[in-house]
């Protein structure tokens, strides 16, 4: 059954109740969910729930992690530690069962729980995230003709990746563009468009509605599922870290400070 994405209407709740769908375990998946467990421990669960605040792994943005528990207040906790979506938007929450939650799951279908998002987490991925748009606004406003192949928001490895060749002497070109556009703290806005020409990105399913559209600061508009901050300000100082060429592909590594800005 499909889960209703709170996060694409709402990325700013960080708690939520809701009620358990189906707790199983990772062995008893059917072979298409088991592949989205891929480094998840073996013995570890899975959770479904009729709607979700977390984030699933896509379009290049890391899933949430955090905790989800029973709405009474039993010590037992289930720990999630990876989000995954399937093709038909069932999103699959795996994780560890802990606390007494062993002896009898309180995670039965039907129960309540409150889900609780890990917030610097979030936050960090959001952030992460939106930098990768203005990285893209800058380089779509100073190579316009550079196709952008790819794109990559996780921690240590964030960078967007172009057709054709770059070198560091665009780097300051970059960095200077990517500087002004986190200056004039351009709001960025989604919508939801019925526009038939837009390519739907992996974090959307097939399409069957609108498409969640993100753009900044009517610059740019592109289909996406991922979170976003309220304006470029918010992602804190952007730093262009590296730029690399493989196979006519040029590599704009990029990355945010952990820490917010006040
Ligand atoms: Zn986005």
């Amino acid at each position: 059954m499909k889960t209703e994405a709170v996060y694409l209407h709402d990325s700013t709740l960080r708690t939520l109740n809701t009620e358990i769908e189906s707790c199983q375990a990772i062995s008893s998946l059917p072979e298409n969910e088991q592949a989205l467990a891929k480094n998840v421990a073996p013995e570890h669960s899975a959770l479904t729930m009729h709607r979700t605040i977390f984030y699933p792994q896509g379009g290049g943005q890391p899933s949430d992690i955090g905790i989800i528990g029973p709405a009474d207040s039993e010590p037992s906790r289930f720990k999630v530690s990876l989000v995954r979506k399937t093709r038909e938007g069932k999103i699959l929450h795996f994780g560890e069962l802990i606390g007494d939650a062993h002896a009898s799951s309180p995670f039965t279908t039907g129960a309540a729980v409150v889900q609780k998002i890990d917030a610097p987490t979030r936050n960090y991925h959001t952030r992460l995230h939106s930098a990768g748009h203005i990285v893209g606004v800058a380089m779509q406003l100073l190579f316009p003709e550079m196709k952008k192949v790819k794109a990559n928001h996780a921690p240590r490895e964030a960078a967007m990746e172009y057709e054709g060749l770059l070198y560091n002497e665009h780097k300051p070109l970059i960095q200077e563009k990517v500087d002004e556009l986190v200056r004039q703290d351009l709001p960025i806005l989604i919508s939801w468009s019925e526009a038939t020409d837009l390519q739907t990105d992996d974090t959307q399913d097939a399409r069957d509605g609108p498409i969640r559209v993100a753009s900044i600061g009517g610059l740019d508009h592109n289909p996406c599922g991922g979170t976003h901050v309220a304006s470029t300000n918010l992602v804190g100082a952007v730093t262009i870290r590296k730029i690399s060429r493989q196979k006519g592909v040029s590599r704009v590594a990029y990355e945010v400070p952990l820490e917010e800005r006040e």
